[in-house]
C-alpha cells in the first residue's frame, strides 16, 4: 500500500521541554524524520550548525524566502525561523512521518497548505513550572526570558487551532503519547480511501459468487 508520511507540527511555549521530547521520540522510534529549521538567531553555546538549526544571516535567510525554498517562516522574538521545503517533501514522499517543531504562526501556515497535518501542542503542567524551566536552562538573559513568557501569553491564544495537547510532566509518558497520536493518524479512513475502495470492490465480487 502506498503510504505517504504524515506531517506533524509540534508547538509549545518556550521552555516547555519540546526539544527534549522530540529528541527522545526520534531516538526511540528511528523512523521519524525531524526537520531542521533555518534561523537567524545566534547559536546557543551547545548548538551546532546543521544539528539544531541551519544558522543563517538575515541576508541568507531572505534569499531562501525569495527562492521559495521554505514551506513557511515566521518572525519570533526578533529572529526569522523557517522550514526548508525539500527535506520535508522528500521525506513525506518516501513515506516517513516528518516532525516540525515550530511556533504558532508557522503551525497555522502549515495547516492551510497541508490540511491533513497533525497539530500537537505541548503544555507545561502549570505556569510556575514553565517559568522555572525557562530560568533553569540558564542560556537566556532575564530580558529574553520575559520576552519569551510574553510570547507564551500570545501563543496561548492560538492553542484551539491544534488537534491535541500533551501535558509534559513525565517525559516517558509524553513520548509514548506523541507516538500513539502520530501512529493513529495512519488509520484514519480519509488517509486510506484507496484501500477502502479496493476492499469494497473485492467483497462485491465475493458477494456475487464469481
Ligand atoms: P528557539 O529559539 O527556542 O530555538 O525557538 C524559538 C521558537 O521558534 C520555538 O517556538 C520553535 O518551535 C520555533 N521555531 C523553530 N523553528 C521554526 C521554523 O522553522 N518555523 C517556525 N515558524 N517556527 C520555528
Amino acid at each position: 500500500m502506498n503510504r505517504r508520511g504524515i506531517l506533524v507540527v509540534v508547538s509549545g511555549f518556550s521552555g516547555v521541554g519540546k526539544g527534549t521530547l522530540m529528541r527522545c521520540l526520534t531516538e526511540r522510534y528511528g523512523y521519524y524524520a525531524l526537520s531542521i529549521s533555518a534561523t537567524t538567531r545566534a547559536p546557543r553555546e551547545n548548538e551546532e550548525d546543521g544539528r539544531e538549526y541551519f544558522f543563517k544571516t538575515k541576508e541568507e535567510f531572505e534569499q531562501l524566502i525569495a527562492e521559495n525554498r521554505l514551506i513557511e517562516y515566521a518572525c519570533y522574538c526578533g529572529n526569522y525561523y523557517g522550514t526548508p521545503r525539500d527535506y520535508v517533501e522528500d521525506q513525506m514522499d518516501q513515506g516517513r512521518d516528518v516532525i516540525l517543531e515550530i511556533e504558532l504562526q508557522g503551525a497555522l501556515n502549515i495547516k492551510k497548505q497541508y490540511p491533513d497535518a497533525l497539530l500537537l501542542f505541548v503544555m507545561p503542567p502549570d505556569a510556575q513550572t514553565l517559568a522555572d524551566r525557562l530560568r533553569g536552562r540558564g542560556t537566556e538573559t532575564e530580558e529574553v526570558i520575559r520576552e519569551r513568557l510574553q510570547r507564551a501569553v500570545e501563543e496561548s491564544e492560538g492553542v484551539e487551532a491544534y488537534d491535541y495537547m500533551i501535558i509534559n510532566d513525565d517525559l516517558e509518558k509524553s513520548v509514548e503519547t506523541v507516538h500513539c497520536l502520530i501512529d493513529s493518524q495512519h488509520n484514519k479512513i480519509s488517509r486510506n480511501l484507496d484501500f477502502v475502495e479496493q476492499i469494497r470492490n473485492e467483497i462485491k465480487i465475493f458477494a456475487k459468487g464469481e
